[in-house]
């Protein structure tokens, strides 16, 4: 096993790492930037090194930074977390040259899965159901529109390196299709330094749909079932759960079959998530694999009493994976809510500040994963996911009575967030029932942001009779 890892990361998921170092015996090493310097990750470690100034460019993006404290402090394996470095091949490749174990998959699967066109086209290959799309990449904006006749309108314009949301436009009008596919493929090369495009069908009205998939160098490859992460804002994730309401136990099976057919076709080791999208008619489609931890992560463990950033560790130093598939058997409901530093108002512009008071919710079935302490400072540099809320319940039901408590309990002072709306949806028919997809926010945002001096009256009221009403079905 590992003496020492570098967690090359910040904020919640540096303290998730930490943790799992911890309770496995593992020295935890730390790295953080100048505009980090008091984070919680550095407060809480023995060995914290400083990587660089405050734009992730110089210090979280740092390759030569953080291989010189990896080798520097002796650290045996480095966790990339979830974004920074994490699909970055080039930086997998270069530990292993350090000879410094990477804590994901190796350099050459995240070169292909990485490619989101060449990704579809070796799912083709190996019979995982792809939206039907362009074959391979497009070329320029005349042929793009020549494709996109074929495949039927409305299409989407996807970025082969895309991530995050960003890099995509979709297109009801054939007029306007060469634009928007210059504005994305503008996009493309601004983010992410590079413009390769592909093109999708639009599927309306779909569910995103993701399967777990825990893979070790021995030939194992176990899924631990879906996550449904419908509720998003500008193609991210705000609230996800599992199991999903839209799954019967056959096309449950059927997609993890399917998810667990895509990471052997890609010879896939470590965790690893194969995203679908679900259409109104019950055919999915696969979109994308996220080759690293994801950040809802934690609702897949609750309902499978598993560790996946431990079982990461595990199967990085060479360990057969410590479950098999038949150990799988999901148990309850788990809700996670994504905490942002943001302003829904204002198109979820992230807000920067100083946190006052701080009051975190506890008691029976929830868990904070959070970065965040009274007195902190978030810096304007990174991300505005600050605290992860998850709750486990028995039932649904039960779980959305408990994530409404949870949130009432939170106080951020200080800051502008999300939580107010994370609340409002708690309350909302169309979630209580299970029926939402992902327009849900785009369809709703006004309404729930009309409601947000407090649960609306009315809204309450609604939602208590759709909670009875559920009551009265299970
Ligand atoms: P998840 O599926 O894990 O929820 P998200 O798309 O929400 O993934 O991204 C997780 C984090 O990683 C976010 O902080 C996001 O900004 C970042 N991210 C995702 N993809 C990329 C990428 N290709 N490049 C840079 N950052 C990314
Ligand atoms: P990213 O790498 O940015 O996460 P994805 O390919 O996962 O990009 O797409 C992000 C989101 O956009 C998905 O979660 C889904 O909601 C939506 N989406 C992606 N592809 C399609 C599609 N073909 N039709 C409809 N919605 C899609
Ligand atoms: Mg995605």
């Amino acid at each position: 096993m590992f003496k020492r890892i570098l967690i090359a990361n910040r904020g919640e998921i540096a303290v998730r790492i930490f943790r799992a170092c911890r309770e496995l015996d593992i020295e935890p090493v730390v790295v953080y930037s100048e505009a980090d310097r008091e984070a919680l990750h550095v407060q809480l470690a023995e060995h914290a090194y400083c990587i660089g100034p405050a734009p992730s460019a110089e210090s979280y993006l740092n390759v030569d930074a953080i291989l010189t404290v990896a080798k520097a402090a002796h650290c045996d394996a480095i966790h990339p977390g979830y974004g920074f470095l994490s699909e970055n091949a080039d930086f997998a490749r270069r530990c292993a040259e350090e000879g410094i174990a990477f804590i994901g998959p190796s350099a050459e699967v995240i070169e292909q899965m990485g490619n989101k066109a060449a990704a579809r086209e070796l799912m083709k290959s190996a019979g995982v159901p792809v939206v039907p799309g362009s074959d391979g990449s497009v070329p320029d904006a005349k042929t793009g529109a020549k494709i996109a006749e074929e495949i039927g309108y409305p299409v989407l314009i996807k970025a082969a390196a895309g991530g995050g949301g960003r890099g995509m436009r979709r297109v009801f009008d054939p007029a306007q299709f060469e634009d928007l596919f210059e504005e994305a493929r503008a996009e493309s090369r601004a983010c992410f330094n590079d413009d390769e495009m592909y093109l999708e069908k639009l599927v309306l009205n779909p569910h995103h749909i993701e399967f777990q998939i825990m893979a070790d160098a021995h030939g194992n490859v176990v899924e631990l079932g879906e996550r449904d992460c419908s509720i998003q804002r500008r193609g991210q994730k705000m609230i996800e759960e599992t199991p999903s309401r839209q799954l019967t136990p056959e096309l449950r099976a059927e997609m993890g079959a399917a998810a667990v057919r895509a990471a052997r076709a890609a010879g896939y080791v470590n965790a690893g998530t194969i995203e679908f999208v679900l259409d109104p008619s019950g055919a999915f489609y696969f979109i994308e694999m996220n080759t690293r931890i994801q950040v809802e992560h934690p609702i897949t463990e609750i309902v499978t009493a598993t560790d996946l950033v431990r079982e990461q560790i595990r199967v990085a130093a060479g360990l057969t994976l410590s479950f098999t598939q038949d150990d799988i058997r999901p148990h309850g409901h788990a809700i996670e809510c994504r905490i942002n530093a943001e302003d829904p108002s204002r198109n979820f512009l992230p807000v920067p500040g100083h946190v006052g008071f701080l009051h975190l919710p506890g008691g029976a079935g929830v868990r904070v994963d959070s970065g965040l302490y009274a007195g902190c400072e978030l810096p304007p540099y990174y991300d505005s996911l600050i605290a992860k809320l998850i709750v486990w319940a028995p039932t649904r039901l039960e779980a959305i009575r408990r994530m409404r408590r949870a949130l009432e309990e939170t106080i951020v002072d200080g800051l502008t967030t999300n939580i107010d709306l994370l609340h409002q949806i708690m309350y909302h028919p169309q979630f209580v029932r299970g029926t939402y997809d992902t327009s849900f926010i785009d369809a709703n945002l006004e309404t729930l942001l009309a409601w947000s001096a407090g649960v609306d009256e009315e809204l309450a009221e609604g939602a208590a009779a759709t909670d009875a009403a559920k009551e009265g079905e299970a």
